[in-house]
């Protein structure tokens, strides 16, 4: 059967050391997962992490420009661990959650801090502050058959060479397993989807003409240029 109209795109990202790309399916963010950035955004640290998605379209691949989005003047950068699955399913148990895991990169959940927050003040949905157009701009995804899957590293952001975020994925209050094992009690996980992790502290916002570097020792880097 034919589609009525001419089929979207599916997205996809960039696969280390081949040409073939990993198509997206969802993308899961996890909020407030280091302490540090739940401390700086004024929260209480003993609030556990939560979920929510962005659209899988709105990924872009490492060296693009991030164009200043509209209706916002507080946009701020979130460096964070993104992990890629294969396969996926509900209920899955923390010690099966890894083999689950295609592969890691390094992400950015930029985000309308502003709106995000008029959000929250309201109690509205946040996807005008987290799900807009190229707001996750995502490195080349790293197999984990070839770097396992990390477990520690510092997690760093450069705004224009200078240091703005610094973490350590040890300091993640739910690991990547705890948060697998989680998400799958709400949803149903399946290959294609990435998660992000969550950001450490030192957000802030950016700036027409700001360069963005940032990276997960071990996983690689990314480079973005706002416009
Ligand atoms: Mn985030």
């Amino acid at each position: 059967m034919a589609h009525v109209i001419s089929t979207p795109p599916v997205p996809t990202a960039a696969v280390a050391g081949t040409k073939d790309v990993f198509p997206v399916r969802r993308i899961y963010c996890v909020g407030r997962n280091y302490a540090e950035h739940a401390r700086e955004m004024g929260h209480d640290v003993r609030e556990p992490p939560f979920f929510f998605q962005k659209p899988a379209d709105v990924i872009i691949p490492d060296g693009s420009d991030f164009p200043y989005p509209p209706r916002s003047s507080d946009v701020q950068h979130e460096i964070e661990l993104v992990a890629a699955l294969k396969s996926g399913g509900t209920n899955i148990p923390i010690d099966r959650a890894l083999d689950h895991v295609f592969g890691y990169a390094v992400g950015l959940d930029m985000t309308r801090r502003d709106l995000q927050g008029q959000a929250k003040k309201m109690g509205r949905p946040w996807e005008v502050g987290k799900g807009f157009e190229r707001s996750a701009p995502l490195g080349i995804i790293q197999p984990a058959s070839k770097i396992g899957h990390p477990a520690k590293g510092t997690v760093w952001l450069k705004l224009n060479g200078k240091e703005r975020q610094k973490g350590d994925l040890t300091e993640m209050i739910w690991s990547l397993p705890e948060i697998i094992a989680e998400l799958s009690t709400l949803f149903t996980l399946a290959a294609g989807d990435l998660i992000f992790t969550g950001t450490p502290a030192g957000v802030g916002p950016v700036a027409k003409g700001d360069a963005l570097e940032g990276g997960v020792d071990g996983v690689g880097t990314l480079k973005v240029r706002v416009v």
